[in-house]
């Protein structure tokens, strides 16, 4: 079999990545990271990159033998830590003006079977060790994107029932028609995509809703929407004045809730993986925007141990709309990764807001932002609640409700 990967797809990806989700400027520096199976895409946004005139490019690469290696052998204080040098490395290298890329290409169920005890403290030194990297991406310092490639264990993950060269081939289709490189101008079709999604965060800001009312089967929830929020999607100007689509492929417009007006229960529709583990069925209550009890069907532990990691980590950061015709949605393919499958269904996030969903955002203090009702954690976990069924109100300030999704379309 020739090789499952499309190149004359895979150089266009790369091409969407430099020119429409970083957009890299000229001697503007990248930093990368991806695991060792995604070279091939490294090497070709690496091309493209210094063709568009960067100053450096440098890759750091994960390898998920590596991490099980760790998980077999290392002491059990290797858990409690992180790299903390290398994240502040790299964010001493995007207050220099870096531009960053991630690629997506790993299992998400790389870590289903080790202790989840020692899962969720790596993961809690992680979230704290990144944080301050985090910040710079999350406060859109610098323009970042993150884009994926079809890695092996993954596809066989999304197509268990193929054989690995038909998963691989399957999923590599799948991500470039979501990431629209499958189309003849991608650069073109990312422009159009762009303005239909500012047309409907124009309505939404517009409306200025106090809230928006989920119904659907297991869900009734109130979320209120933080003061002075602003709806965002598509293409986002970071502060270094360069414009960059952060997500390849997004179809979501989002904005952020306020940390202490939710209240209500809500239930997942689609399962999120979560560092290797997949959480599934999720039940929630919120009372005054904190959740008050919650379960899940299926990774509970690890799903209770991401709510303990702070304070912040039981209040939403970010309400989401994407219809449910949405081209991810309607590919029918769970892809156990949350940048496709959080693109296939409203959603929430758990834990850290977006300073970019506020007006003023250029300017605006953490202070104010806390003030407004925007919520800060370490974590910042989407998961879904939108379907086919759901119905969403959005609720004005003087009380009066607008319909704005009916069966999991814009009403
Ligand atoms: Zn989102
Ligand atoms: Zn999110």
């Amino acid at each position: 079999m020739s090789n499952p990967i499309s190149s004359t797809y895979l150089k266009k990806l790369a091409e969407v990545a430099v020119k429409v989700g970083l957009r890299l400027e000229e001697g503007q520096d990248l930093v990368m990271t991806a695991p060792l199976e995604a070279v091939p895409l490294v090497r070709l946004i690496t091309k493209a990159a210094y063709k568009a005139g960067a100053g450096l490019v440098t890759t750091f690469y994960g390898d998920p033998e590596a991490t099980l290696a760790r998980y077999k052998y290392a002491p059990d204080a290797s858990f409690d830590r992180s790299t903390d040098w290398l994240f502040e490395g790299m964010a001493k290298a995007y207050d220099n003006n870096a531009a960053r890329l991630a690629i997506s290409a790993d299992n998400p169920m790389l870590l289903a079977n080790e202790d989840p005890e020692k899962v969720g403290r790596a993961n809690k030194a992680m979230s704290k060790a990144t944080a301050p990297m985090r910040k710079r991406t999350v406060e859109f310092d610098i323009n970042w994107t993150i884009v994926s490639y079809p890695g092996a264990d993954w596809a066989k993950q999304v197509f268990p029932d193929d054989s690995e060269e038909m998963a691989v081939q399957k999923l590599a289709e799948a991500i470039f028609a979501a990431s629209r490189v499958d189309r003849d101008d991608p650069i073109a079709a990312w422009a159009e995509h762009n303005a239909v999604l500012a047309s409907k965060y124009k309505w939404l800001n517009e409306q200025n809703f106090a809230s928006l009312n989920f119904v659907g089967p297991g869900t009734d929830l109130t979320v209120g929407l933080a003061d002075g929020h602003e709806w965002a999607g598509g293409e986002a100007p970071a502060k270094n004045g360069i414009t960059c689509n952060p997500n390849i492929p997004t179809e979501e417009v989002f904005t952020t809730p306020h940390a202490q007006r939710v209240e209500g229960h809500v239930t997942s529709t689609k399962p999120l993986s979560y560092h290797g583990t997949l959480i599934d069925e999720i039940y929630v209550e919120f009372e005054a925007g904190r959740i008050a009890k919650a379960g899940a069907g299926k990774g509970e532990d690890v799903f209770l141990k991401m709510l303990d990691t702070d304070e912040g980590a039981r209040h939403l950061g970010e309400v989401a709309l994407v219809p449910h015709s949405s081209p991810i949605s309607q590919s029918g393919i769970l892809f156990f990764n949350t940048l496709f499958d959080e693109n296939a269904a409203c959603h929430i996030a758990l834990g850290q807001c977006y300073s970019e969903c506020f007006k003023g955002s250029k300017t605006i203090t953490q202070e104010q932002i806390k003030k407004q009702g925007g919520n800060s954690s370490q974590i910042h976990v989407d998961w879904m609640i939108g379907s086919d069924k759901i119905d969403i109100d959005g609720i004005t300030q003087d009380g009066v409700r607008v319909p704005v999704f009916r069966k999991g379309e814009w009403a």
